[in-house]
């Protein structure tokens, strides 16, 4: 049976598929970097400071906020913790707290896997979502298209046909990843 993927292995098969076949083909203890330390103080800071401000950031004037919502597609095999999201007359929108300054490719297809199992969960339509920039203090909209979409579900795909082929795969291209990875030590071939 094919297991339930977590919406954190988009962001990981992007970074670089090995992560996948470490955590359900062949799996092996990670280490906990201080960088992934600081990411989690700054989500818990953010999601407090959250409570507490206005919408403006998201362009919005009026809505609710929701924290470390668990979301659970049977239809995606698909599940997660989202950061937060916001209700607001027109829609629901996800929000994912990063701690980074420039937004990411592997970062807008877990926000966009996030928007398709809110939509599942709520029985609506999501439009999009937002990815808050916590250095910046700005969040960037990410609008879900049909394309990106589809996109998404490729990838839950692919992430299940490497667990399935049980394959090892290959160097990623930009190997200069590979210095703050925690993996770094079950990767023989990194410099
Ligand atoms: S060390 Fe490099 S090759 Fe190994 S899992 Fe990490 S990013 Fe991938």
């Amino acid at each position: 049976m094919d297991p339930v993927l977590k919406v954190s292995d988009i962001k990981q098969y992007l970074y670089c598929p090995r992560i996948i076949y470490f955590t359900y083909v062949l799996p092996v203890e990670k280490k906990t970097t201080p960088k992934m330390e600081i990411g989690k103080e700054e989500h818990l800071k953010t999601a407090r400071l959250e409570g507490r401000r206005r919408l403006r950031a998201y362009g919005l004037t009026e809505g609710e906020r929701f924290f470390n919502t668990y979301l659970f597609s049977p239809r995606l095999g698909l599940e997660g913790v989202l950061d937060m999201y916001l209700a607001v007359p027109r829609g629901s929108f996800p929000v994912d707290f990063k701690n980074t300054c420039r937004l990411a490719v592997n970062h807008k297809y877990q926000l966009l896997a996030y928007a398709l199992l809110l939509e599942d969960q709520l029985g609506r339509p999501v439009r999009g979502g937002f990815i808050y920039l916590i250095p910046l203090g700005r969040a960037v909209y990410v609008e879900a298209t049909p394309e990106a979409r589809l996109y998404t579900k490729r990838l839950l795909g692919a992430i299940r046909g490497l667990i399935g082929q049980e394959q090892f795969p290959s160097l990623p291209r930009r190997a200069g990843r590979c210095a703050d990875c925690e993996y770094r030590n079950y990767c023989g071939d990194v410099g």
